[in-house]
């Protein structure tokens, strides 16, 4: 008889296993054997079946014996099928920690980003003397909500293009209780000029074509938070005039980009008369944000 580990996914579901296979240990065991593809697969059957039971993860790790539910094992099935298929966990379960919040997300906002902490990060370090600071592009709002979420004396306004993503991001904002302003439009083209001290985005970076976008989930992410055009740089080249416009003088502007795109995003910046111009790189050592000063 084959041992447990080398079951297949289909004999693993058969009647005989049914009852051990409905516990805890055994339906993670499944889930990790038929999420073998990606990168973190013990990891997301966890995160999957705290999901569907609406337990922790420590609660999962000290009842492994347990069983559950018939309809929570159905949820639970789903849930991994279409997590195999590609959805993002981040869709799966609605939700996504960034910073030290914990945000809403759905198919209309891109999944936050750890590195774009890094974004957060370098904002806070400019804010001192700041009053009024700009998100641009902010989808589930996740740095505005951050940035608001510690700068509790600060006016910030979010814009986005998509009408669908700023339901969510006000939906966050509802449940945290924060004040960030949203406004539907075009990067700053919706606000009036020299209007703000600080302007910060992750724009859509991705070229066109590029191998990145049919990475693990990226394809069910939004191209429009995604792609920057044929080399990745069409959000900068709108972004950079227009905020040379909307920031007072001495205000910065910081910009998220790809690891290979701080030369371009630099040469932008300095063509359009920001000075101080700084790439800084992000944990895993890539050039990940340029800071820069309108003058
Ligand atoms: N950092 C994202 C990724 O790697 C891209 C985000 C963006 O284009 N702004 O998928």
């Amino acid at each position: 008889m084959a041992r447990r580990g080398t079951l297949s996914w289909h004999e693993m579901k058969s009647g005989a296993e049914k009852s051990t296979l409905s516990s805890i240990a055994g339906l993670l065991l499944r889930a990790q054997s038929r999420l073998a593809h990606l990168d973190n697969s013990r990891l997301d059957a966890e995160l999957l079946l705290t999901y569907a039971t609406q337990q922790t993860r420590s609660w999962l790790h000290t009842w492994p014996e347990r069983s559950v539910d018939d309809d929570v094992v159905q949820l639970f099935d789903e849930l991994v099928e279409r997590r195999a298929s590609g959805v993002p966990l981040a869709y799966l379960r609605g939700q996504w920690d960034f910073w030290s919040l914990t945000l809403q997300v759905n198919n209309h906002t891109l999944v936050p980003r750890p590195e774009t902490e890094h974004l957060v990060e370098l904002t806070l370090s400019h804010a001192a003397d700041a009053s009024v600071i700009i998100d641009l592009g902010t989808g589930c709002g996740a740095i505005a909500l951050a940035l608001a979420s510690e700068l509790r004396d600060k006016s910030l306004i979010a814009t986005d293009v998509s009408a669908e993503a700023l339901a969510v991001a006000k939906n966050n904002a509802l449940a945290l209780q924060s004040n960030v302003e949203f406004v539907q439009c075009d990067w700053l083209t919706g606000l009036s000029n020299k209007c703000s001290d600080i302007v910060v985005s992750n724009p859509p970076y991705i070229a066109c074509g590029d191998e990145h976008l049919v990475g693990d989930g990226v394809a069910f992410e939004p191209a429009l938070a995604l792609v920057g055009g044929t080399d990745g740089l069409d959000a900068y080249r709108q972004i950079i005039p227009q905020a040379s416009r909307c920031l007072r003088p001495g205000g910065w502007l910081l910009l998220e980009h790809g690891h290979d795109q701080a030369a371009a995003v630099c040469e932008l910046l300095s063509g359009a008369g920001y000075a101080n111009i700084v790439t800084q790189a992000d944990i895993a050592r890539l050039d990940r944000v340029t800071t820069a000063r309108r003058i």
